[in-house]
């Protein structure tokens, strides 16, 4: 089945990459290989695996069948060398750190990542000798002007969490690799549907599956897609020894949400063109920041890179955190919780939740102000969304 997915259309991966049929079996469904341990016919065998003389499996912390079938499907749709399927997204992350810095390196950052991702470089790989500088990686000048001898990754998320600004990927792939340095793109918010950072020169791309890709709001876990063939091999062993690895049971339930991704990710999506320009316009609204509307700043940039402008929206209830907080309490059908990427509309309060443990003047700084509401729209009937959201607003 899988002779030509590479060159199959996208919904075509997302249905099939990683979905063959058992042939031991028939199962058209992908079986759960719910073991620890891979049994060897002799001591020759087991030497042989050990080797690599021969292919097949160890343990499963280093590998294992149905978890090799969510690598190849996440990966086939980014495009990548291969994937290393992790326990949750920050330890995709942290796999890709400890595996790609050393102590008296240097990365360079979007300002706005995701809290705990700023969090564990600033306050846990320091401990190991690794400098780290912040920036707005949508301001190219700023990136190059972070750049030192000793810088060995960019690290970027864009859309950045919550504040929806945008970084080029291809321009600051380009400045990196000047400088010697790799990039790792956060692609959480997007999902290989609507962005390939890999096809636009990033060097390592990872996930947060917990969101999009599982899609369903019960699984956490996450994804390390290297492109090239060399990062691979650099990356799994650290993988292996940081422990990092998913369960198969886990991976069967991921692999599960992921065959209607395309689906989901669209519906969401046209949810969200249509949310975004209505809350635009509401008299109770300050502002809204939406890669799909024309007051979006990057507009443009949205339009070069991603192929649609995604489901997540930030903006401002009038009267700040006050009346943001009475809007919040009061909505019924979007449910008042963390994460995103769910099949359900969810709304959050990044100041008082994701981003609280960040201090508030870095906060401010990184354009995350006390009233900024983020939703992540889901595939309920426009019509629903914007009743509920209506009701909430007269409550603010
Ligand atoms: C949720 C999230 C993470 C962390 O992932 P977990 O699965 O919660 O560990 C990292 N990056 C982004 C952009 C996220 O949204």
């Amino acid at each position: 089945m899988s002779h030509d997915l590479k060159n199959a259309g996208q919904a075509t991966q997302n249905i099939h990459a990683g979905q063959h049929t058992d042939w031991t079996t028939g199962s058209v469904a992908p079986p759960i290989i719910q073991t620890s341990t891979f049994a060897f016919k002799n001591c020759a065998q087991g030497a042989d695996r050990f080797a690599g003389r021969e292919e097949g499996y160890i343990y499963t912390r280093m590998g294992n069948p149905t978890i090799a079938r969510l690598e190849e499907a996440v990966s086939t749709l980014e495009g990548g060398a291969g994937g290393l399927a992790t326990g949750s997204g920050m330890a995709a992350l942290n796999t890709c750190l400890f595996a790609l810095l050393n102590a008296g390196d240097h990365l360079v950052g979007t300002h706005s990542l995701y809290g705990p991702s700023r969090m564990v470089i600033e306050r846990d790989f320091s401990r190991f000798g690794v400098q780290s500088t912040f920036v707005d990686t949508s301001d190219l000048d700023a990136v190059r002007a972070a750049m030192r001898p000793e810088t060995k990754l960019v690290f970027v998320e864009t859309p950045a969490n919550p504040t929806i600004v945008m970084t080029d990927i291809a321009a600051v792939a380009k400045i990196a690799h000047e400088h010697g340095a790799l990039l790792l793109v956060d692609n959480t918010f997007c999902s290989p549907i609507i962005q390939r950072p890999l096809e636009l020169d990033a060097d390592v791309v990872m996930h947060s599956m917990t969101k999009f890709i599982n899609g369903h709001t019960d699984v956490v876990s996450g994804m390390v897609i290297p492109g090239s063939k060399e990062l691979l091999e650099r990356i799994r062993p650290v993988h292996y020894f940081l422990g990092a690895c998913m369960d198969p049971h886990q991976a069967w339930l991921v692999l599960r949400g992921f065959k209607t991704l395309s689906l989901r990710v669209k519906a969401c999506q046209e949810n969200a063109i249509q949310v975004a320009p209505w809350l635009e316009s509401h008299p109770k609204i300050e502002w809204v920041r939406f890669p799909g509307l024309e007051s979006h700043p990057q507009h443009a940039l949205a339009k070069k890179q991603m192929d649609g402008p995604g489901a997540l929206i930030s903006f401002e209830v009038k009267g700040g955190l006050e009346a943001g907080t009475r809007f919040l309490d009061n909505v019924k059908l979007a449910t008042l919780a963390v994460s995103l990427g769910g099949i359900e509309t969810l709304i959050q309060h990044p100041a008082s939740m994701t981003h609280a443990a960040m201090p508030a003047d870095m906060r401010h700084k990184a354009g995350i102000s006390d009233g900024l509401v983020r939703i992540s729209v889901g595939c309920e009937d426009f019509v629903d969304i914007k009743t509920d959201l209506e009701q909430a607003l007269n409550h603010a």
